[in-house]
């Protein structure tokens, strides 16, 4: 049995926050703003996956109330949800995801993002698609306000 989730997320980008997107840190002026460290394909990612078993979201299981979770590596909790995946007999075929930034360019860090997020979730590289894209210049993303991601992840019963 295979079942599929689609997750989403969206972060503002201010000054004085490190600028971390798929568990990488990204040489920028500015970072993205959150409880945890922001990662913004990595929360998309995780939203997928509890979409895929249609599960709490991110933000229930791990709430921004929570102390425990303030400037938390978020592959800390990609791994915790992996887990939870794992527990109810699943493993994850393939991901598909867009980082939508109009600046940096995220071109050069994929391949590493890749790497980090296949070594998690037990996957080959070649599992996992990101895509960079721009918003041409227009709305939030487009004007560098915010950074969003979005991810759709395929699971499969063993
Ligand atoms: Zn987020």
């Amino acid at each position: 049995m295979q079942r599929i989730g689609i997750g989403y997320d969206i972060h503002k980008l201010v000054e004085g926050r490190d600028l971390i997107i798929g568990g990488v840190k990204i040489t920028h002026e500015k970072g993205l703003l959150g409880h945890s460290d922001a990662d913004v394909l990595i929360h998309a990612i995780i939203d997928a996956m509890l979409g895929a078993l249609a599960l709490d979201d991110i933000g229930t299981i791990f709430p921004d109330t929570d102390i425990k979770y303030k400037d938390i590596d978020s592959t800390i909790l990609l791994k915790r949800v992996f887990d939870l995946i794992q527990k109810k007999g699943f493993h994850i075929v393939n991901i598909d995801s867009n980082i939508i930034a109009q600046e940096p360019k995220m071109m050069p860090y994929i391949p590493k993002m890749k790497t980090q997020i296949a070594k998690i979730l037990e996957l080959s590289a070649d599992d996992i698609s990101i895509k960079a894209k721009t918003k041409e210049n227009m709305d939030a993303v487009g004007m560098k306000l915010a950074i969003e991601a979005n991810a759709v992840v395929l699971i499969e019963k063993n």
